[in-house]
């Protein structure tokens, strides 16, 4: 098996998830009392979060590039970012290691063309439903096309992750407007709607609403044990 190196704390309330799953899934397969091979490198978000909304990408790029390089040393097989948002930089931690780094936009797109889908919504910071990186890849890497929520929404999505669900804080009110937003783009022609924030399916779960949902956090842990335990 190998060893997966969790780059998390983006927030510390997605990568508690990611580590259940992990364990599970390892557990699931493997049977008795197996659970995964994992390094974790958790950040402090505070800094990581004031740099996103100053725009200083480029110092955020040599912070996850220098933390990459830690778990590569300690001996990470592969790399599992554990945020959506921060694969924006996927290209500095790419340049900075020489292991692979397992891209949550991938694992989730198998998981959508597995579902016979070619059209979705996205949900997400307002960095990852606006700047090109994510939609990008989903498009031209996997034929996928992606419709976002109008400006309005995507703030107040925005809003929800960075002063609630970061925070831990699940709250009634916010899960009703993810459920309107979701059925609202389900109504524009999105056969299912992408949670592209790993802390969203903290608040929205498949049984509030018959869309379909790809769970990000969920989908790249499972995604990553089935990689762990491939061989070689
Ligand atoms: N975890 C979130 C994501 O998947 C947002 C937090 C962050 O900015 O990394 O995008």
């Amino acid at each position: 098996m190998k060893t997966i190196g969790l780059l998390g704390g983006m927030s510390w309330e997605s990568t508690v998830s990611y580590y259940q799953v992990l364990n599970r899934e390892v557990g699931r397969r493997l049977g008795g009392l197996h659970s995964a091979r994992v390094l974790l490198l958790s950040v402090d978000f505070q800094e990581i979060e004031t740099l996103q909304h100053e725009g200083r990408w480029e110092e955020l790029g040599h912070i996850l590039a220098r933390e990459a390089s830690i778990l590569e040393q300690a001996g990470a097989e592969f790399l599992v970012l554990c945020t959506n948002t921060m694969h924006l930089l996927a290209p500095a931690i790419e340049t900075a290691v020489s292991i692979p780094l397992f891209h949550i936009a991938d694992a989730t797109a198998s998981r959508i063309r597995e579902a016979g889908m070619e059209r979705v919504g996205l949900l997400g910071t307002r960095f990852t439903m606006e700047e090109p990186f994510y939609r990008s890849r989903l498009e031209d890497l996997h034929s996928i096309q992606v419709v976002v929520p109008a400006f309005q929404d995507r703030r107040e999505i925005h809003r929800v992750i960075y002063q609630e669900l970061t925070r831990g804080r699940i709250r009634e009110e916010s899960r009703a407007v993810f459920v309107r937003i979701v059925d609202g783009l389900f109504r524009e022609g999105a056969q299912g709607v992408i949670l592209g924030c790993t802390e969203i399916g903290l608040l929205l779960r498949q049984e509030d609403t018959p869309v379909p949902l790809f769970d990000t956090a969920l989908i790249h842990a499972q995604e990553a044990a089935i990689l762990a335990l491939r061989e070689a």
